[in-house]
């Protein structure tokens, strides 16, 4: 890895621990950013896309719907509702 890399690294790392010390919602076990949405999935789509059995782990919706696109889920449904 050249400086450059390892400079992004560290600024990524720096940006994830001060997200870590001030964020309350949840964050993208794939990318790293953060989401201040709530949303769910079945768990045998969550597993078929995701790899992870027991609904473990955590997805932006982006990183969901990416992942999706190569696994034979290539139209995901999306449903807002207003949550408490
Ligand atoms: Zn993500």
């Amino acid at each position: 890895m050249d400086y450059k890399g390892k400079r992004v690294k560290i600024v990524y790392r720096i940006k994830r621990f001060i997200h870590f010390l001030f964020w309350k919602g949840e964050t993208c076990d794939r990318c790293g950013k953060p989401y201040a949405y709530v949303w769910e999935a079945p768990d045998d789509l969550w597993a078929k896309v995701t790899g992870e059995k027991h609904g473990g782990g955590t997805r932006c919706i982006d990183c969901f719907d990416e992942e999706a696109q190569g696994k034979n889920c290539n139209t995901l449904y999306w449903k807002c509702k207003e949550g408490k």
